[in-house]
């Protein structure tokens, strides 16, 4: 790349039925990369196998992507859909020499490395059509063969793993174009990255080693080579390659998991990159720091402790009307019931007191069922343990100083503290079923807080509920 150029990135999955963790960590690399640099960030669907790439495959890639609010550039390109233009650069190489027809078959082609085998040699194929005359060419079906050097040395100067040599005589003649007439996957990489404008490619270092094979054909075309960072896979917590035994590895599962996708993001920034010793941060910061460098050599591991911990975070210091939004996605990705406008009144009076100390929304809406039920609110088996009679009782007693507080924090306190000395009780002893009666449950923001949200006339209500006893 040019200085001045305008950087260009792309994320070009292959559609798997799902999007994959990996995956969506190298989107995120390739979008921190160029909205950092007021670059594009392309999407490319790799949906050449057929087989594979369902509408429901590609759509799952969408749908990953547009949670974890990785916006592309212009329209997703369908790989398969350039076919033609893939097969026209092939025909150009086989023009200019770079690229030969090879008639070999699939038979001759196996006895050749049977042979070779058993001689010890290298199983690289080499075709006898590479020199022959064309006035020898028999009428039959052929693979188009790029006519890869034989000396010398192919080097990729990587920005992750440095300048990484091969001997071109371990770089075969690869197919281009199949016998079939379509494209290889490594002839269309290369030249939908040289079309799209890709100046970057940032993605998992499984595809290293087609970088040397995929540099042949920038050389032989006299394209610019993109700048190349692969980046390492990603283990599990033991160091193994993350797999299903680890836990969730589709994208789409931490959504239904209640994960924030700004605390996702964050996390799988995290996960390669490093940025000094910052493990919390916004999009903003990262957009700022992302740079090539940050990424590391050695590949990193999942530590799902971690990505709880940034996610409570980010939960805890995001906008109200954010989370609000973010619930209402969630509620409908785990397809539960929709909020009702009462609901949503009654979790944006509660945030300020649900946010804290929540590390999933699946946690955030267990606490806020104080706002989301309705009387009478029928306690857990948890919650019906702290309403024990001794403890009724108390609530009873308390019930005309609740009548008569101010309906403040400060008046609230002050009226338990007032009613606690005159009982000679501990707060630890009215706490428990004070909660227990207005959220029927154990795991809520302070009593206090609840009251505050709910009110004098519900407060009493609840209680009246738990206690069986009008207060009157
Ligand atoms: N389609 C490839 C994959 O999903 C990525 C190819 C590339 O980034 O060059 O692994």
């Amino acid at each position: 790349m040019q200085d001045g150029t305008q950087v260009v990135t792309r994320i070009a999955p292959s559609p798997t039925g799902f999007m994959h963790i990996g995956t969506a960590r190298t989107a995120l690399f390739n979008w921190l990369y160029a909205r950092g640099r007021g670059g594009r960030f392309l999407l490319r669907i790799e949906d050449t196998d057929r087989e594979r790439a369902t509408p429901g495959a590609t759509e799952a890639i969408l749908r990953g992507m547009t949670w974890l609010g990785l916006g592309w550039d212009g329209e997703a390109v369908s790989q398969f859909a350039r076919a033609g233009r893939h097969a026209e650069i092939a025909h150009a190489m086989l023009e200019t020499g770079d690229a030969y027809k090879c008639f070999s078959t699939p038979d001759e082609i196996a006895a050749y490395r049977e042979t070779a085998r058993a001689e010890g040699r290298s199983t690289n194929f080499r075709s006898p059509w590479r020199d022959a005359d064309p006035a020898d060419y028999p009428d039959a079906p052929h693979a188009i063969r790029i006519r890869a050097p034989r000396e010398g040395e192919t080097v990729i100067e990587d920005r992750v793993q440095g300048s990484v040599r091969w001997k071109n005589t371990d770089l075969d003649d690869m197919i281009l174009l199949r016998s079939d007439g379509t494209p290889t996957y490594m002839l269309a990489v290369v030249v939908d990255d040289h079309d799209m404008g890709v100046t970057h490619v940032i993605r998992g270092d499984d595809h290293l080693a087609n970088a040397a094979r995929q540099s042949l054909i920038y050389r032989a075309m006299g394209w610019p080579l993109p700048v190349y960072a692969h980046i390492p896979l990603i283990l599990g917590p033991d160091g193994k390659k993350l797999s299903k035994r680890h836990g969730a590895t589709g994208v789409e599962e931490y959504q239904k998991m209640g994960y924030p996708a700004s605390g996702m993001r964050n996390y799988l920034a995290r996960l390669g990159w490093s940025h000094g010793d910052d493990e919390f941060f916004t999009d903003a910061q990262a957009l700022e720091w992302f740079d090539l460098d940050g990424i590391n050599k050695a590949p990193a591991r999942f530590d799902f402790k971690k990505l709880e911990n940034l996610c409570g975070q980010h939960i805890a210091s995001a906008e109200d009307s954010g989370i609000l939004t973010d619930l209402v996605a969630y509620l409908s990705a785990i397809d539960a019931d929709p909020l009702t406008k009462t609901q949503e009144d009654g979790l944006s009076r509660a945030m300020y007191s649900l946010k804290e100390r929540s590390k999933t929304y699946g946690e955030l809406i267990e606490k806020a069922h104080f706002v989301l039920g309705s009387r009478p609110f029928l306690p857990d088996g948890k919650a019906a343990a702290a309403l024990d009679p001794v403890s009724r009782g108390i609530l009873i007693e308390l019930t005309p100083h609740l009548q008569n507080a101010s309906w403040t924090r400060d008046g609230l306190e002050d009226a338990i503290a007032a009613f606690a000395g005159e009982k000679d009780l501990k707060l630890g002893r009215i706490a428990p079923p004070l909660r227990a009666a207005l959220a029927g449950r154990t795991v809520t923001p302070s009593v206090f807080d609840m009251m505050l949200v709910i009110g004098r006339e519900e407060t009493l209500g609840r209680i009246e509920d738990a206690t069986g006893h009008s207060g009157n």
